[in-house]
């Protein structure tokens, strides 16, 4: 049998990272596209961190630029395609909504069309956002909940996510949306309120800083680990059915309990070093929320099985490993 093939967009980022280690594991041949630009290399640390670098075959390409992405697919010729990339800091979105809505947004529609073009019979996934709930309005959020977005991140994947299912429904392309709640990992970017907590927190412990300034801690996540949710990403393409799924792990948690668990991990206490700071907070905020992932059990038996605690723990380690590590 020949091998699988399988494009990834975002191949440098956290879910890239470790879907591509999940791919690899199951025999997979992984493209990863990547952004050009005129920094020095590309940006593979997070491959790196996981042994997995010299296994993935990276191509330059460009959300906006459709007839790259065709030549992509074309060459490729994959199985299956994951669409990861996207501007994904919301903060950011604020001062690049037009950017945020060129990559979030109209690169979805690109990268449909180059595979509805060059691979219409390829399976396609959408790292679609529980961001997309926004000014929720229900308390758990399922694949039913209306949606209100409060971001221009949030708009910008709202786009991306009925594109999805406009391409499924007009084409007939395996195309499924995966609506993401939050998911964390030592492989997150710092400026995520999780990697930012967890590495205040190893900095602290090893003397390297002193306080931790943040936004709005009131503020309620689901969060599960990437680990758990890459795996719901292949196990949507792997029906016989495209469709949209919620991926989530049903607990919700503030920022402030989750700064808890990290410092009371690194032997510190909070009241000490966390300072409020106006700078983080955003325009608009998304307060609460809480996914339902039953329709993702019940098709294909997704749970979440690392729980919070053991991932915040499993992020303070890996930092205060890192930190020692630079200053050995
Ligand atoms: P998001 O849910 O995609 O926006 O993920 P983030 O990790 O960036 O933010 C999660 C929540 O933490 C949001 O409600 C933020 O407002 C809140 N938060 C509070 N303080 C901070 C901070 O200093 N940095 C970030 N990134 N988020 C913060």
């Amino acid at each position: 049998m020949t091998k699988k093939c399988a494009v990834i967009t975002g191949i440098t980022g956290q879910d890239g990272a470790y879907l591509a280690q999940l791919l690899l594991g199951k025999g997979y041949r992984v493209i990863g596209v990547v952004r050009r630009s005129s920094h020095y290399g590309v940006a593979t640390h997070r491959l790196d961190w996981l042994g997995i670098s010299d296994q993935v075959e990276m191509i330059d390409g460009d959300l906006l630029d459709l007839s790259g992405l065709c030549r992509i697919i074309r060459d490729a010729k994959p199985d299956e395609v994951y669409n990861l990339a996207a501007q994904s800091f919301v903060k950011t979105s604020w001062d690049q909504p037009v950017l945020t809505s060129q990559s979030t947004g109209v690169g979805v529609v690109n990268m449909l069309e180059a595979v509805r073009l060059e691979a219409p019979e390829a399976r396609f996934y959408q790292a679609s956002s529980s961001e997309m709930y926004g000014l929720i309005q229900e308390p758990m959020q399922s694949e039913t909940t209306p949606f209100y977005p409060r971001s221009p991140y949030a708009v910008a994947k709202l786009m991306g996510h009925w594109m999805t299912v406009n391409y499924r429904e007009s084409f007939g392309m395996h195309a499924s949306s995966g609506i993401l709640f939050n998911h964390e990992s030592p492989l997150r970017g710092l400026e995520f309120v999780t990697r930012k907590v967890t590495d205040a927190a190893a900095r602290i412990k090893l003397g390297l800083a002193d306080e931790l300034r943040m936004g709005n801690t009131d503020a309620k996540r689901d969060w599960g680990h990437a680990k758990d949710y890459v795996r719901a990403m292949w196990m949507m393409l792997q029906q016989d059915v495209a469709d949209d799924y919620v991926v989530a792990t049903g607990r919700t948690t503030s920022v402030k309990d989750l700064i808890d668990i990290a410092f009371s991990h690194a032997g510190l206490s909070p009241e000490q070093y966390v300072k409020l700071d106006p700078a983080f907070l955003r325009p608009a905020e998304v307060d609460v929320l809480l996914g339902d992932a039953s329709k993702a059990k019940k098709a294909f038996g997704w749970e979440a099985e690392i729980g919070l605690e053991e991932m915040v723990r499993e992020m303070v380690d890996a930092d205060l490993a890192r930190h020692r590590q630079r200053q050995a």
